[in-house]
């Protein structure tokens, strides 16, 4: 992993603390930094004085949801550019194609499989030059 030892900087937007800490637990084990936010809220306020390379957002949140606080993001030219990788907690039909939509460049499903967060965690991370 001497690839990630500059760990790149990554915002957690999670309301639930337990799969929180276990994302965190994941990112960091990898190298990553990690910034978490419970909230879209929080996340909004993290981001007016940070610049992660990535942004792993819960689509069920309290308040303004992922999709909604994706949107806003790729509204906003300060925040267009990060690559976002969409969690949801109940895979419906059509879920994939509406975090799409929204903006996400990716899409994972709770429970989280190790390796499938962590290789889509590499792959976004990877691909941000060309976005
Ligand atoms: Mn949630």
């Amino acid at each position: 992993m001497g690839a990630r030892m500059a760990g790149e900087k990554i915002l957690l937007v999670e309301d639930n603390p337990v799969n929180r800490r276990l994302a965190v637990f994941l990112l960091r084990s990898q190298g990553y930094q990690v910034l978490e936010a419970a909230t879209a809220q929080e996340a909004f306020a993290i981001l007016a004085s940070e610049g992660p390379h990535l942004i792993v957002m819960d689509i069920q949140l309290p308040g303004m949801d992922g999709l909604e606080a994706t949107k806003k993001l790729k509204e906003q030219p300060g925040t267009a550019h990060i690559p976002v990788l969409a969690v949801t907690s109940y895979a419906m039909k059509g879920d994939r194609e509406k975090a799409l939509a929204a903006g996400c460049a990716g899409y994972i499903t709770k429970p989280i499989d190790k390796n499938t967060f962590i290789q889509e965690v590499a792959a976004l991370l990877g691909n941000k030059s060309r976005i």
